[in-house]
């Protein structure tokens, strides 16, 4: 194994425990569903969640994973973490005291003993290495030059909660890394996952690797998979990834698409070197041939950056726009849930610029593609409507975050109209 020896601020010394009573049952104190149910298998250990730019502070280092760490030690992370947040404890709170999923709650309802049991994005992930074959320009490890291999195995983990009935499914997974499919136990994990029926699991594959458990879990429409293919041209790809294998990608792609899936998302990542119009055209091209079941788009991080550059933002409109109009279909703004003025500034950029495109029509003349169109149009405004009234403040009013009601509504729904594929998550 590839090790790699990472200082972090769970290498705690002793903290001081405050000498204040305990809170009483009836009491109300400061929780959140992440760290009574989260965990998330980072390179450096595990944390409750990790978010875009937040995340809770390490529960357990790689090191105690490699020693074996397991249920009890979660346990009593998840309470420490608990008591700082409430002030009972010193040490480090990491993005908690801010975070907007930190809510008032009865001190009964808190309990720590379940791993998942809701698809709370962020919530349960894998992204214990970051190794990968490729080297895209804005990916952070290439920036940092920072590949490593599986710092931990955390299967026994996860066992140590199942075998004690606390190991919850319905969560929303996000497998990714570096590359997943270039892990030894790839196979191993997604099954694991599979078998135990713990919820969606979103893939993140650049899709160089072709895996049958991947064709295999893509038909029975048991993952999601999501490529960032970021153009329609070998010669961008090789630049912008570090590797010619643009053809290997579509090849797989295509043999992806075969399956029958509706569970595979494309993602552009637009940089300064892959706005262009021959970037934008072929990456038209590219979906009308792999016709994926989303794709989504965000701009490169921008390292250092306080906003976005002006062609970032109109190729996005642009992209946007073209696939609305040929595709019949909205794509997705990857940065819904990254916060911050730059965030909130590309947003709203992004949206006047789409709607100043439709206003001036500039590709009247020019029409979509038959085949395939109204349906794919109807399938995508019924996924638009039901993403709408999931996010609704109405939702949040009858059917609060993390109540019963919400529970009993969810299991509803996938068992009559979450059935059909599309509208599962
Ligand atoms: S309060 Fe926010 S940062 Fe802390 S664990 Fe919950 S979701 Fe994560
Ligand atoms: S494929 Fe993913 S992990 Fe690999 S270099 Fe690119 S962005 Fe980074």
């Amino acid at each position: 194994m590839d090790l790699v020896q990472i200082q972090t601020e769970a290498d705690r010394p002793q903290e001081a425990v405050r000498q204040i009573a305990p809170p009483s049952l009836n009491d109300s104190v400061k929780s959140c569903k992440y760290i009574e149910t989260g965990f998330y298998f980072g390179e450096e250990g595990v944390r409750c969640c990790t978010h875009a730019d937040i995340f809770s502070p390490l529960m357990i280092t790689a090191e105690e994973m490699r020693k074996g760490a397991g249920y009890d030690l979660a346990i009593r992370r998840r309470r420490e973490h608990f008591e700082r947040i409430n002030g009972l404890r010193e040490g480090p709170t990491g993005s908690c005291l801010g975070c907007g999923h930190l809510k008032v709650k009865k001190y009964k309802d808190v309990n720590f003993e379940f791993l998942g049991g809701e698809p709370i994005p962020g919530g349960m992930g894998i992204q214990h290495f970051t190794k990968c074959n490729e080297r895209c320009t804005y990916c952070t490890y290439t920036v940092n030059d920072n590949f490593i291999g599986p710092q931990y195995e955390f299967l026994e983990f996860l066992e140590q909660f199942r075998k004690r009935g606390k190991l919850k499914g319905n969560n929303w997974i996000d497998f990714s890394g570096g590359e997943p499919a270039t892990l030894k136990n790839f196979d191993e994990i997604l099954n694991y996952f599979l078998s135990h029926n713990l919820g969606t699991i979103v893939v993140y594959s650049n899709s160089t690797v072709y895996k049958q458990s991947i064709y295999d879990a893509l038909k029975n429409n048991q993952i999601i998979l999501t490529t960032s293919l970021d153009t329609g041209l070998p010669s961008t790809y090789k630049k912008l990834r570090g590797l010619d294998f643009y053809s290997k990608v579509m090849a797989n792609l295509i043999r992806y698409r075969n399956s029958g899936t509706s569970g595979l998302w494309l993602k552009y990542v637009i940089c300064d070197t892959n706005r262009t119009e021959d970037d934008l055209w072929s990456f038209i091209m590219a979906v009308l041939a792999i016709r994926p079941d989303k794709v989504m788009m965000c701009p490169e991080f921008a390292y250092g950056e306080d906003h976005f550059p002006e062609e970032t933002v109109a190729f996005a409109a642009k992209l946007w726009y073209l696939l609305e109009r040929h595709y019949g279909f909205t794509p997705v703004d990857y940065t819904t849930a990254f916060k911050g003025p730059k965030w909130d500034r590309y947003r709203a950029d992004l949206r006047s610029s789409v709607e100043a495109l439709k206003a001036k029509k500039p590709l009247e003349g020019e029409f979509k593609l038959k085949e395939r169109g109204w349906v794919r149009a109807a399938i995508n405004r019924l996924v638009v409507a039901k993403d709408r009234a999931l996010r609704s403040e109405m939702r949040e009013r009858i059917l609060p975050d993390g109540t019963a009601r919400l529970k009993v509504a969810r299991t509803a729904w996938l068992k009559t109209v979450g059935r059909v594929p599309f509208l599962r998550t």
